[in-house]
């Protein structure tokens, strides 16, 4: 089967592998779409990722198909079943697990090598992340599942709802996803963001105000003012990932409100806090990783009846030999199709 497997830094080859088998407890599905993520793009750039292994490696996490091949033991699904599986699943078994807090596993399972026509599910994800995908729902949306599921686990860290102000900075796809739910549960959402037609895009995911990304004091006083009172927001929520992004969300939250640690700093990255606002000012900061199987299946939910048009999220359909281009240009969702459309 054609897979791409990635070789290190930049280098990513289109290969004829074995089709993959199916161990006891797993499953090979023939994929229907895989998607592209910032993450991927992140792999690439980079060569590697802790929990890929070495290369070459199987490449791409996001996806959706039709059950191929069934190893011994599986139950409840049969050949040619279409289903969603997260890029993920946890153990069920370590401490963090036992206290029903999943995300934190120990012994994460991923899956690896969504960018194939055959793609292996690991047993833990049969166990507890693959679910039978709903007839209507678009494939190209079912193979979304992993980032959605992601925004609703972090929404679920912080407390703010009906009547609050929630400051979101960063437009990206978890942005746009974090300003439809917070805006669900009744928040006045102001996205930030310097690109006009991500700000757009947060309007018809919710947004009542919009901003461009505030980078200096003045910036930020001009963020505040959108604040009732100019107090500052009771919410805000990161969502770049870089150091200096997670040091002006603490200047743009009000005394006693809640900051949430949404994007990932590169490794290793530092960020220096002042002590006062946090101490004297009770502030709440709250991180967030991954997903849970309840955010899973909350996102497979979402994605039957979505709030608002995710679909305007998705670009044009790509094949695997356009996928290395694509994430080297650009952070938008593609889906990626590994066969020719029939
Ligand atoms: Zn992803
Ligand atoms: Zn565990």
């Amino acid at each position: 089967v054609r897979a791409l497997i990635l070789h290190g830094p930049g280098d990513v080859r289109l290969e004829d592998v074995p089709a993959p088998r199916p161990a006891a407890g797993e499953v090979v599905i023939e994929t229907d779409y895989a998607m592209t993520c910032a993450t991927d793009a992140k792999i690439l750039r980079n060569g590697r990722h802790p929990a890929i292994g070495p290369c070459p490696a199987p490449f791409g996490h996001e996806v959706t198909g039709r059950v191929a091949a069934l190893g011994a033991g599986v139950t409840g699904v049969r050949e040619g079943d279409a289903v969603v599986v997260a890029n993920s699943a946890p153990c069920g078994s370590c401490h963090y697990c036992a206290i029903d807090r999943p995300s934190l596993c120990e012994n994460l399972t991923y899956l690896w090598g969504a960018y194939a026509e055959r793609v292996r599910v690991p047993r833990p994800i049969v166990r507890a992340n693959m679910l039978p995908r709903p007839d209507g729902l678009d494939p190209r949306m079912a193979a979304m599942i992993e980032p959605l599921a992601c925004a609703l686990h972090g929404a679920t860290r912080v407390e703010a709802g009906e009547g609050d102000t929630a400051v979101i900075l960063g437009g990206g796809v978890q942005g746009q996803f974090l300003t439809a739910r917070l805006a669900a549960r009744g928040c006045a959402v102001i996205l930030c963001d310097p690109h006009p037609e991500r700000r757009e895009r947060a309007r018809r995911f919710g947004a009542t105000g919009t901003h461009d990304a505030p980078r200096d004091p003045s910036g930020v006083a001009s963020v505040r003012e959108l604040t009732p009172g100019g107090r500052g927001a009771d919410l805000v929520v990161e969502a770049v990932g870089r150091p200096e992004t997670w040091r002006i969300a603490v200047d743009l939250v009000r005394r006693g409100g809640e900051v949430l640690f949404y994007g990932g700093c590169p490794l290793g990255s530092d960020v220096t806090f002042p002590t006062e606002p946090l101490h004297y000012g009770e502030l709440r900061l709250v991180g967030t990783y991954h997903h849970t199987p309840h955010a899973i299946r909350q996102a497979l939910e979402m994605l039957m009846d979505p709030p608002v048009p995710f679909a305007d999220l998705v670009g044009e359909t790509i094949g695997l030999e356009e996928v290395a281009g694509t994430l080297a240009t650009s952070g938008a969702k593609r889906p990626v199709r590994p066969r020719d459309l029939t």
